[in-house]
């Protein structure tokens, strides 16, 4: 009820939320009633969570902000949704974000941009501004982000969140709306990184109904978050830093409370290291061929027929008429660059220069990775190149919005997990700003520990 009436109180300026739970008292008195008949509940029975809108929930619409989805309700509930229910969470409501998960800003998004509850003149991030906002203004205890090129991490950074994005496979992507198949992954937003650690222990694991789904086995990353809350876990750690994602274009006060970190990070005894990646100079480009590529074969199916709208021109018309009037009303602008920019890049004549070239990149970042990880346990970097810019300032310029992805892209085309956490104020504007650290696949458990050593 208490975070119920803190959204009819601030949404209304932050706009986190496309849609509020009418169900989460009736669940939440379910699990007070279930606690009272003396059953053994998890450690986040009866926890309030917002879920991010590109998320499929059966008794709320989901709709990824888009047009095209409007009212959609759909038929199942994503994995990561079933296991937040089975685990008593109770779902408060779907979260805003940019269209389909395209964007840095949640601008993109058909139903108006989130707020930054910091400034609300600013945007909370993208494309999950929505759950980074809703933790950050106390509507929400906890989110579900999806993260493709840094959805989770650079709102998490922007609105002094903690934000995870998990190594490929390690969370199910069954249910979640795809952008591109091969970087999306889902994660957990929260205020402590020890909060994020007991929500991606209840999100995680093998489901065999992802065949990109890993059939590891995961320690506790709450576990792992508390191993970090005491003692000494810092000693010895090797910390990368990477030369290329700490350059001069990133924002006088970011900078600043990077090296005091890193500072931080010696005194408390690791082993500072500065690490190259060459080819990180050139993830955004990679990027921003492979996702397109991948988005324009995803939204396919958003044909008029088999989802939410549809549109007939005046007077009926023929099938492709009908898919065409649908899609001119139903999808954005952004969202129609990148699906033109897919299939160009996918057409005959066209795919080895660019989706080929780009595949071959993506290698050479994996490649760095590894190397780096040879000289460090952990990579770290800004979250994020600034702070939280104002609305409309970079909407007219894609490449301006496309670069602010500098820092979180490169996990995302090698799959590696990264956690994004608060890095203190930038002096000059007094907005968050986010530490960005990085582990070789499957050791997440390492980024709780040495986030919590740190936060
Ligand atoms: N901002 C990036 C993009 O526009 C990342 C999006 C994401 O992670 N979903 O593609």
């Amino acid at each position: 009820q208490a975070h119920l009436d803190h959204i009819e109180a601030v949404d209304g300026d932050v706009h986190a939320f496309l849609h509020v739970s009418d169900a989460a008292l009736a669940t939440a008195a379910q699990v007070d009633a279930a606690r009272g008949d003396g059953a053994r509940l998890g450690p986040l029975a009866g926890v309030p969570v917002a879920i991010k809108d590109v998320l499929c929930t059966l008794d709320m619409p989901s709709t990824a902000a888009s047009k095209i989805l409007e009212g959609w309700i759909p038929p199942y509930d994503a994995t990561v949704v079933r296991k937040l229910r089975e685990a008593h969470l109770v779902p408060l409501g779907k979260t805003n974000m940019d269209e389909f998960a395209m964007g840095s800003s949640t601008e993109h998004s058909a139903y108006g941009p989130t707020r930054n509850p910091w400034d609300l003149e600013r945007i909370p991030g993208g494309s999950g501004g929505g759950s980074a906002a809703a933790v950050s203004a106390y509507e929400a205890p906890l989110a579900l982000g999806s993260d493709t090129g840094g959805s989770i991490r650079q709102p998490a950074a922007v609105t002094g969140s903690v934000g995870m994005k998990p190594t490929y496979g390690g969370v199910s992507r069954y249910g979640a709306i795809a952008l591109a198949s091969s970087l999306d992954q889902v994660g957990p937003v929260a205020r402590s990184v020890l909060d994020a650690g007991l929500l991606h222990d209840v999100i995680g694991g093998h489901d065999p109904r992802d065949s990109t789904s890993l059939p590891d086995v995961w320690p506790s990353f709450a576990d792992a978050a508390r191993a970090g809350l005491t003692g000494d876990a810092l000693r010895g750690v090797r910390v990368g830093v990477v030369k290329e994602l700490n350059g001069e274009g990133f924002q006088a006060g970011v900078r600043q409370r990077f090296s005091e970190t890193l500072e931080l990070l010696a005194e408390a005894g690791a082993e500072i290291v500065e690490v190259s990646a060459p080819h990180f100079e050139y993830a955004v480009s990679a990027y921003y061929l492979i996702l397109p590529a991948e988005a324009s074969s995803n939204l396919a199916k958003f044909d008029s027929v088999r989802f939410g709208l549809r549109v007939a021109p005046e007077g009926g018309g023929t099938v492709e008429q009908v898919m065409a009037a649908t899609r001119e009303v139903g999808f954005g602008d952004e969202v129609k660059r990148r699906i033109i920019l897919g299939t160009y890049a996918l057409s005959a004549g066209y795919y080895d220069a660019y989706y080929g070239s780009a595949q071959k990149v993506r290698t050479l970042i994996q490649r760095d990775f590894d190397a780096a990880f040879a000289q460090a346990d952990v990579l770290v970097s800004p979250a994020a190149p600034t702070t939280a810019f104002k609305f409309g300032e970079k909407l007219d310029d894609p490449l301006a919005m496309y670069l602010n992805d500098i820092t979180t892209i490169p996990a995302n085309l090698a799959g590696v997990p990264g956690i994004g956490i608060p890095m203190g104020l930038a002096p000059e504007d007094g907005l968050p700003t986010g530490l960005q650290i990085m582990a070789p696949l499957r050791q997440d458990a390492r980024l709780y520990t040495v986030g919590a050593a740190i936060e």
